[in-house]
């Protein structure tokens, strides 16, 4: 009888083992399936390329009322306002000016997320292609005599590829000084990129900031999405002109946000968090 009964807590033991390892597959599959739907619409509808267009134009349109207003800074309080500085434009990189929509496809078709070696292998591609819209503004900045600031997330790792990916897609390198300003890359450049807007601040006049995530206007995008709201009306006279921001559904800090900014959560947890902020008919209102 005892044997019976070892055999049987064995062959219990194997199923609860098969059960769990199954559960932790699934969720994985899940999480990463849940992407393929806002990828697609990065990579295909006519409706994000408008939205991309519509943003750019809409900024480029207000490029000659900042330049002529010396009281127009992008960067809020006004100790960073000195109207005798030459002006320049803040820019994001990814999502912003180049499309990562082929690498976030290809993450879902290898069944995996976001890790660093398969994104340097993208980056040194340096194959992205450009944000619609986003070609014809910088043009236009340029010729109005407007310096582009590039501040990304993109490690000081992937720098020279992504140099070559902005020159590849004609995007304005600086000769005389750096103006891709990338994360890790001077101490105190961190993923938070205020620094880097103080250092391009002090010596230009900012008059626009462009990106595709509140991290890329304010280091104050790290709260909850209730907290998040709350930043973009307290500044509901930068947007559309002082600040421009283009639709990322794919990922970003909103996504992070939901996460509680906890990087080591698993694919279960963060299937468990987008439920509970999933709101539905009976939900209280937010
Ligand atoms: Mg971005």
């Amino acid at each position: 009888m005892k044997v019976f009964a070892r055999i049987f807590f064995t062959l219990r033991l194997l199923m609860v083992c098969a059960m769990a390892s199954a559960g932790a597959g699934g969720a994985d599959q899940a999480l990463i399936l849940q992407g393929m739907k806002s990828t697609l619409w990065l990579q295909t509808s006519a409706e994000y390329e408008a939205l991309t267009i519509q943003a750019y134009a809409a900024a480029r349109r207000a490029l000659p009322e900042a330049l002529a207003d010396k009281d127009w800074s992008a960067i809020p309080g006004s100790a960073h306002n000195t109207p005798s500085l030459p002006p320049a434009i803040i820019m994001d990189i990814d999502e912003t000016v180049l499309s990562n929509a082929r690498f976030q496809g290809e993450l879902i078709k290898r069944a995996t997320t976001f890790n660093r070696e398969l994104f340097k292998t993208w980056t040194d591609s340096a194959t992205a292609p450009p944000v619609p819209g986003a070609p014809a503004f910088i043009e236009a900045a340029e010729k109005l005599g407007i310096h582009i600031f590039f501040v990304t997330n993109r490690d000081a790792s992937l720098e020279s590829a992504t140099r070559t990916n902005l020159e590849r897609r004609g995007f304005p390198l600086e000769s005389g000084f750096d103006n891709v300003l990338m994360r890790n890359e001077k101490p105190g450049w961190t993923r938070d990129k205020e620094s880097r807007r103080a250092l391009v601040a002090h010596d230009y006049r900012v008059i626009m900031i462009v990106g595709d995530d509140l991290n890329d206007f304010t280091s104050a995008a790290a709260g909850n999405p209730t907290e998040r709201r709350a930043i973009v009306e307290k500044y509901a006279d930068f947007w559309g002109l002082r600040w421009s921001i283009l639709p990322n559904p794919a990922y970003g800090s909103w996504e992070q946000a939901l996460y509680g900014f906890r990087r080591n959560l698993d694919a279960g947890d963060k299937l468990q968090l987008r439920r509970q902020y999933l709101q539905g008919g009976n939900s209280p209102a937010p």
